[in-house]
């Protein structure tokens, strides 16, 4: 008789998890259920249209650092499926891909609608059932062994396994139905934001990127240094969204309430930025403070930091009082900056928490406590940077749970 694998979820994960299960075993009845009229959404809008659906990171130690939550289940799985991975199998269903300079992986087209079609293409392909508008409510074991889903719709169905990627947050149908097996629902809380700062030394700087700025928070034990830009809202860029990753847990207990501490020249210390402040005065003593930024920073917020500690526009260097200069220091090396919430950041967001990683065998990404129940994507408590990391996760988690099943039925 012929075996019925139900996937919940038609994002990433999901449509990873039923190529990889019919390409292992085409004799399977694969049925991709998702509650939504369309699939694959989240691909759809990811890299702001473009999908940066994975990233040039190929040693899975080093990759697996990129995951606030999931690097060391994460390791293993990444032996059996990596970027290169990921690389190869679009590139050989004839999506050709560019890794930009910062190592994100794109479509060449700069449309996600590629991947979309792939991904649908080699399903169509395959013989998988996709049924939208088919949200999946609850689902149960029987003693038989076989899985009853209950759909919106009133309408029921069997199958032999179940692979369960229902994405994260609220919205997530499958951490009730983990829960309701006996899992383990860790706190669920947003990753990758940008911080709310209303404050005169950057109000109105918005689209300003200073290259490379160190920002930590005492309170979350946390810092980071790369890119920070100053948006409408305050401030964002690739320093602050890590940040935002590694301590979203923390800054969610905060109820986005917090310090942080920013040095605008990166690592350099007080002590080198006040000799380099003092030398100005032999070097360029008569030049104007506001005119000559001894620093690699944007002079329009090296003009704000400078007003910040009291330095008026015109006044030389050669002018510069001991107090002042040791001001300026402060400012520059510790500048600190009150943030009172968060707002999304448009390009990529997850969700951390979800099904405890210790009760999932990474293996296989099937439960330990209900065997023939996986698990792949963001239902599961992983969550990666910003950069391709998080589809790369629903890749190689989704590829090892279709697999697993097929060898399995
Ligand atoms: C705006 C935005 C941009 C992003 N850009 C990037 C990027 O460029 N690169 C990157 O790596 N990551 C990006 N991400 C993150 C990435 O999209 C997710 O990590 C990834 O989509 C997770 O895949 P998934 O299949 O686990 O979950 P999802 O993509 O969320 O898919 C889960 C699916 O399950 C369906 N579902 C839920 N409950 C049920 C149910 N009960 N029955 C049936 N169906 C159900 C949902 O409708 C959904 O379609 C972005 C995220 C956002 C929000």
């Amino acid at each position: 008789m012929q075996k019925t694998v139900a996937i919940i979820g038609g994002g990433a994960a999901g449509f990873f998890a039923a190529i990889a299960c019919a390409e292992a075993n085409c004799k399977a009845r694969i049925v991709v259920f998702e509650k939504s009229r369309h699939i694959l959404s989240k691909v759809r809008i990811s890299g702001g249209g473009r999908c940066n659906l994975t990233h040039a990171c190929f040693d899975p130690r080093e990759l697996a650092r990129s995951y606030p939550r999931g690097s060391r289940e994460l390791l293993g799985a990444f032996h059996s499926w990596q970027p290169g991975d990921t690389v190869d199998w679009f590139e050989s269903k004839g999506v050709a891909l560019k890794t930009e300079e910062d190592g994100r992986i794109f479509p060449t087209t700069d449309s996600s609608s590629t991947i979309i079609d792939c991904l649908t293409a080699s399903a169509t392909g395959l013989g998988i059932e996709v049924r939208t508008q088919s949200e999946i409510h609850s689902v149960s074991k029987s003693a038989s062994g076989l899985f009853a889903l209950s759909l919106g719709d009133g309408d029921r169905m069997e199958a032999d396994r179940v692979v369960i990627a229902t994405g994260g947050g609220n919205g997530s149908g499958g951490l009730k139905m983990a829960g309701e097996f006996g899992h383990t629902i860790t706190e669920l809380a947003p990753s990758l934001f940008t911080f709310h700062v209303d404050d005169p030394r950057i109000n109105g700087l918005q689209g300003l990127s200073v290259k490379n700025v160190h920002v930590a928070c005492e309170q979350a034990k946390l810092e980071q240094i790369g890119p920070v830009l100053i948006t409408h809202w305050g401030l964002s860029g690739p320093a602050i969204l890590k940040l935002s990753a590694w301590g979203a847990r923390t800054f969610a207990q905060l109820d986005y309430s917090f310090e942080i501490q920013i040095n605008w020249v990166g690592d350099q210390s007080k002590e080198i930025v006040r000799t380099l402040l003092n030398d100005q005065k032999q070097v360029a003593g008569k030049k104007s403070i506001s005119a000559h930024c001894p620093f690699d920073l944007p002079n329009r917020i090296w003009v704000r930091l400078t007003e910040a500690v009291g330095i008026k526009g015109r006044c030389q260097w050669a002018q510069l009082s001991r107090q002042q200069m040791a001001g300026l220091a402060d400012e520059l090396v510790d500048s600190r900056f009150r943030v009172t919430g968060k707002s999304m950041n448009k390009e990529e967001f997850v969700t951390c928490g979800g099904v405890r990683l210790g009760e999932v065998d990474f293996r296989r990404m099937e439960s330990k406590r209900v065997s023939d129940l996986h698990f792949a994507g963001e239902v599961l408590d992983i969550d990666g940077l910003t950069g391709g990391f998080n589809f790369q996760a629903a890749w190689t988690t989704g590829r090892i749970a279709g697999i697993s099943v097929a060898k399995r039925l």
